[in-house]
């Protein structure tokens, strides 16, 4: 077989129009820093982290060595009733960054996993409190939560969802918070916290003791970076409050620096009862997820539990894999060392710099952008999407990986890149959104 060109007829690719992908692959066979380089050995710059995972940038030695180490001294460990010092040691060090109190963890695979068991400790916590009323769940149009049952049903992108409505469950949607007069805001829009008041009209219309909780991206990043108005997540933690209805941010894009702080709970100022986690939290190196609990919740949880059964009836062959932890180790070493999260915001202004020097381009629509993350939207094509994928394929010919969602684009580059490479990084947006056609 070609090394170079295998046959492609047999994996059938994610979120991708494989037809298309076919006639003309975009293949990555190497990785560094903040480069990908295709089998035929032409370099492209990476200006999304990959899929906004590896936020120290590719090719980490620091987390290759201590992934070898490990699978050289325990490879795997079941954690059904058997567990590894790795997964303490990290659990321990994760609960030091988090806001205070969200400090029991509990691990998954993906982002897809973490947004489902959040749902399940929802569930679990109210029923342990005499709640089992509680069964509805808030999201929002235009949500993204991964794709497993919970995440499809918290959707708020359409074509997520719109095929699987047999096996979703009860979700009430607020509206988004973008609108015509947040075009072009840089950081958080003044206005837009009234968007908050849905949740508000919600309990009203289906009785707030019914809703367990709500989930948020405290910034919406899958539909192409939307920034919470100011006053909009407070008002939502306080509605909550009011209702008994825990809050869960998805911070799956966010956590680990993306908006400035370890996580946008501690960047906004608002801290939620769970974190769902996943990306970063490995720098994208092996897959996996945590979410966050808040220890009372945890504490309901366990002290309801009758005999030795386990209090929580879930969890994953791989949870908590002993090789995902330590490179989650190494990956907050690196964090920490390189004091990352603070060159992340060091780095944050030139960012936004660049993306808004696109302002006046023929193919530029509207942009935001908050942290380490920018959302650039396109004018639209004959038909939705279209326009986002084209505009994809010519950045990736000219040099450039961005992750098109719909007609939008996700900036959003690793905190160790280069003021020369983001340069480079805006000559080509500059070159391919630049076009009329
Ligand atoms: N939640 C959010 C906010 C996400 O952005 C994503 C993925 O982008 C997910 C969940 C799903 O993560 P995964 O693709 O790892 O399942």
């Amino acid at each position: 077989m070609n090394a170079l060109a295998p046959n492609m007829d047999h994996h059938w690719l994610p979120f991708t129009n494989n037809r298309l992908f076919k006639q003309e692959p975009q293949v990555f066979a190497r990785a560094q820093g903040v480069r990908y380089w295709t089998p035929e050995g032409r370099e492209i710059l990476d200006g999304s982290s990959g899929l906004f995972c590896c936020a120290a940038g590719h090719g980490r030695p620091e987390i290759a060595d201590v992934v070898h180490r490990q699978l050289m001294t325990l490879d795997y460990t079941p954690h059904f009733q058997r567990a590894a010092p790795v997964s303490f040691e990290f659990a321990q060090r994760l609960a030091a960054l988090l806001p205070p109190g969200l400090d029991r963890l509990f691990f998954g695979n993906s982002g897809s996993e973490a947004v489902d068991s959040a749902v399940k400790i929802c569930l679990a916590y109210h029923r342990a409190r005499g709640q089992g009323q509680r069964s509805r769940f808030v999201s929002r149009n235009w949500a993204y939560h991964g794709v497993n049952i919970g995440g499809t049903s918290l959707a708020g992108m359409v074509n997520n969802r719109r095929d699987y409505s047999g096996v979703t469950f009860d979700t009430l949607h607020m509206r988004h918070t973008w609108s015509e007069e947040q075009r072009y805001t840089r950081g958080q829009p003044e206005s837009g916290a009234d968007k908050a008041d849905d949740l508000e009209d919600l309990c009203r219309l289906h009785g707030g003791e019914t809703i367990a909780a709500v989930f948020i991206e405290p910034v919406a990043g899958s539909i192409g970076t939307i920034v919470p108005p100011k006053g909009y997540l407070e008002k939502l933690r306080a509605t909550c409050d009011k209702y008994g209805i825990l809050l869960v941010f998805d911070e799956v894009i966010t956590g680990f620096g993306r908006t400035g702080a370890a996580f946008a709970a501690q960047e906004f100022k608002v801290t939620p009862d769970l974190i769902t986690m996943a990306k970063a939290l490995t720098n994208g190196a092996i897959p996996m997820s945590a979410v966050a609990v808040h220890r009372d919740i945890q504490a309901a949880v366990i002290d309801a539990a009758k005999g030795d059964r386990p209090e929580l009836f879930h969890g994953y062959t791989y949870s908590a894999h002993p090789v995902a932890c330590a490179a989650g180790l190494a990956a907050l070493d690196i964090y920490r060392d390189e004091g990352l999260f603070a060159r992340g915001q060091a780095m944050s202004p030139k960012l936004l710099d660049l993306v808004f020097g696109l302002r006046n381009l023929p193919q530029v629509t509207d942009l935001r952008g908050y942290g380490m993350i920018a959302g650039i939207q396109l004018k639209p094509g004959a038909n939705p999407g279209e326009k986002g994928s084209l505009v994809q394929r010519l950045l990736f010919d000219a040099g450039l990986h961005v992750k098109a969602t719909g007609d939008a684009l996700i900036f959003a580059p690793a905190f160790v890149v280069e003021e020369d490479e983001l340069a480079r990084m805006g000559e080509v947006l500059q070159k391919v959104l630049g076009r009329g056609d």
